[in-house]
């Protein structure tokens, strides 16, 4: 059993999927969220039984919404998306094979799956765009943590002109060519997931990495109706963080090591009070983004709120208050009532000069 093991106390680990992938580049900097997500523990159980359940979740008519809009797109082996591809990103595709993998000869077993999901991008791969041009539910593969997690996508794997794609096909509308930031940003980080797996597909392959795109085509509704529109995401960006917090992971050592000797994540073993103290051993990050896209949200951010935490104020502040932990110091050293460290003379600076043009400003 490892340290990892113990941590998460008798509990099945936690299989990831895209989306809990995608989630983690939204806050590299946490080792709290490392440590728990590396130990495959159910956060949303631990904040549930620390009295802090998730705040999101999608809703029924949400998950109908976009079940529907997936089968209009993929109806008749991806008629609408083909012209899609061929009309809106001006795309010349003449003949398109289509494969759908989401089951190989009646059996949906994971393993059997993703070694057709291999053989066939392959043989693609190899012999070019006449051996294959979309792939549906590919049953992808990645290292977290240590161990292996299949993607379970709901994607669809594009080739033209030797070079992959992932297509994302999202239920948010589109209006007047503009759709919800934190929307397209959530599908960004999710493609990239996808992205990032096939790409280490192609490496375990021996084939060139570099011809999966990082240009994801993002399908959505547009404007009121159901009618599908396709744009292009450039996901390097999310791509490179993921990198980071994926390497993160695996060196989950340090953290380990900080960790105090006997400590149990283990909930059915503890009080809510006695799992929020060990769970309060491990730094945390809380930034806004958290409440979207992490199950501790609500425990971290009043945990943040009751130390005066600079958490509490959103990463860009922060960081420019850097060295400055606590929004009670950060105002004692504006008003001159805290005498800074040496490390703290710069900033101090910097909030006593804020502080005289807000108290001009409001005169
Ligand atoms: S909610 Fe808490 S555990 Fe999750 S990423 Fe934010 S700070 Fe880390």
């Amino acid at each position: 059993m490892t340290r990892l093991d113990t941590l998460r106390g008798p509990a099945a680990p936690l299989d990831h999927n895209a989306r809990t992938i995608a989630a983690l580049a939204v806050n590299p900097g946490c080792d709290r969220r490392a440590l728990l997500d590396a130990a495959g523990i159910d956060k949303q159980r631990t904040a549930t039984h620390l009295g802090y359940p998730a705040p999101f979740g999608q809703s029924p008519f949400a998950i109908t919404r976009a079940a529907s809009f997936d089968a209009l797109v993929k109806a008749n082996g991806c008629a609408h998306l083909l012209r899609l591809l061929r009309d809106t990103l001006d795309l010349s595709i003449s003949e398109a094979s289509y494969s759908d993998i989401s089951d190989v000869g009646g059996s949906d077993n994971h393993q059997v799956r993703h070694t057709r999901t291999r053989a066939l991008l392959k043989r693609a791969a190899s012999d070019g765009e006449g051996a294959g041009t979309l792939f549906d539910h590919p049953l992808l593969k990645l290292g977290v943590a240590g161990h292996q997690v299949y993607l379970e996508p709901a994607i669809i794997a594009f080739q033209i002109e030797g070079r992959f794609h992932v297509v994302e096909i999202k239920s948010f509308a589109v209006i007047d060519d503009q759709a919800d930031a934190g929307q397209v940003a959530a599908a960004a980080r999710q493609s990239a997931v996808y992205v990032y797996a096939l790409r280490a597909l192609f490496a375990s392959e021996g084939l060139d990495p570099d011809r999966v795109s990082h240009d994801v085509v993002l399908v959505c509704p547009k404007d009121f109706a159901n009618h599908p529109t396709a744009t292009l995401l450039d996901v390097r960006q999310q791509l490179a963080a993921l990198d980071r917090q994926l390497s993160r992971l695996t060196r989950i050592d340090r953290i380990l090591d900080e960790l105090p000797v006997g400590i149990t994540f283990d909930i059915e073993a503890q009080s809510p009070d006695e799992a929020a103290k060990a769970v309060s051993t491990v730094d945390a990050r809380f930034a806004p983004e958290c409440l979207s896209s992490c199950e501790m949200a609500l425990f971290c951010r009043a945990e943040a709120r009751d130390s005066g935490s600079t958490d509490m104020l959103g990463r860009t502040a922060r960081d420019e208050l850097g060295g400055v932990e606590s929004i009670p110091t950060a105002l004692g050293l504006a008003d001159d009532s805290r005498l800074p460290s040496p490390e703290q003379t710069e900033i101090a600076e910097q909030l006593r000069y804020v502080r005289r043009i807000y108290i001009e400003a409001v005169a």
